[in-house]
């Protein structure tokens, strides 16, 4: 089972993985905005498809402020 073995060794570990592609925490938020938002900001509040984004790397609706 000796090829069994290095496969698993060579197969990377989720967190590993996750290490990896998001080396920066900034990096991580970006890639999570994304998932929620495929087409871009939406305000959950009003709707409104404009931003600011914050130094802590959270999005702020330009209408509303949430
Ligand atoms: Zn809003």
């Amino acid at each position: 089972m000796l090829w069994y073995t290095r496969f698993m060794e060579a197969y990377p570990k989720d967190l590993e993985e996750l290490e990896l592609n998001f080396s920066s925490e900034e990096a991580c938020r970006d890639y999570l905005a994304s998932l929620r938002w495929p087409n871009g900001f939406l305000c959950p509040a009003c709707g409104h498809g404009e931003s600011w984004r914050l130094s802590d790397g959270l999005f702020k609706c330009k209408t509303c402020s949430r």
